[in-house]
């Protein structure tokens, strides 16, 4: 266990957080001291290495099984989150999916999917959290702000994606989202902010790096010449949940070795 953890006391809940970027942020907020709810939808087994990983670290963690795109399953998770650990203070929007095809393939069920888990998903979670936030207020013994969300975004919040339109709609829905919740939320103490994912080493990309020849086509799009790791975006995560953060809301945080500068006009385009 860290010796000066920063979130002693608060508790936190990560959607999908049985696997890849979710997974680290948890043991990251775990690590930091947080009680950490780990939810799931399917595969308890690897949601049970992560509360053991958290607790063989000394820290304490439960998991929780709910799909986030529906409301009745989200509302349920957090009435358990209450009884076992009394309330919310940090929210982390993580769980998503792609389901990928050239756009005039598309069908409406996997554009309603992506767009279920990966936004309307993030609106649930969200607003079961805030209506706790403002219910309780701020407990300044934990922290400055009544409660923090952060949403998991991506590089595709801004930069267009042929082939995957569902999800670069969710991703760029979800900035409207974060924004839109941080400027109303913001007088009642509560902050919202965003992670942008570059390219992360999880299973939900495996094809863009299982192979040298793919992952060396990759590394033409990441100006740092590395591929991310999920314990990257785990720092941040759980320094967006501090209180060294405590003065910013309504921001996106990119994290991708530079993704986002166009790296295709580094040579005069
Ligand atoms: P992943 O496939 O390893 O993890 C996704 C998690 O979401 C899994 O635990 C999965 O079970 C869960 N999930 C899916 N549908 C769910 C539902 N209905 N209810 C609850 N949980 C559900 O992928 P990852 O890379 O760790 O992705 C995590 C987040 O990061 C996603 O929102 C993704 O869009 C975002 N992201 C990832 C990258 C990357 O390069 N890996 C880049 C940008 C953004």
């Amino acid at each position: 266990m860290n010796p000066n953890p920063k979130l002693k006391g608060q508790s936190a809940l990560v959607t999908g957080a049985n696997s890849g970027i979710g997974k680290a942020v948890a043991i990251a907020l775990g690590n930091d001291g947080a009680n950490v709810v780990i939810n799931y939808v399917t595969h308890p087994e690897t949601a049970d290495e992560v509360v053991n990983e958290i607790k063989s670290n000394g820290g304490n963690a439960i998991a929780l099984q709910a799909d986030v795109s529906k409301e009745d399953q989200v509302q349920n998770m957090f009435q358990e989150m209450y009884k076992a650990f009394g309330t919310i203070d940090i929210l982390v929007n993580n769980a998503g999916l792609q389901k990928d095809s050239p756009f005039t393939e598309m069908s409406l069920a996997d554009w309603q999917l992506v767009i279920g888990i990966n936004l309307t998903g993030q609106f649930l979670c969200a607003r079961e959290a805030a209506r706790e936030f403002i219910k309780r207020g701020v407990v300044a013994e934990r922290s400055k702000a009544a409660g923090k969300i952060i949403c998991m975004s991506s590089v595709h919040q801004v930069i267009p994606w042929g082939g995957h339109v569902n999800y670069a709609s969710s991703k760029g829905g979800i900035n409207m989202l974060m924004q839109s919740m941080a400027q109303e939320l913001a007088p009642k103490k509560i902050r919202v902010n965003s992670i942008g994912p570059g390219a992360i080493q999880t299973p939900i990309n495996k094809q863009a790096w299982e192979t040298p020849e793919a992952l060396n086509s990759l590394l033409t799009l990441i100006p740092y010449g590395r591929i991310g790791q999920p314990e990257d975006i785990g720092l941040l995560a759980a320094w967006l949940a501090c209180d060294e953060s405590d003065y910013i809301t309504g921001a996106t945080i990119f994290m991708d070795g530079g993704m986002t500068l166009y790296p295709g006009f580094s040579t005069n385009g």
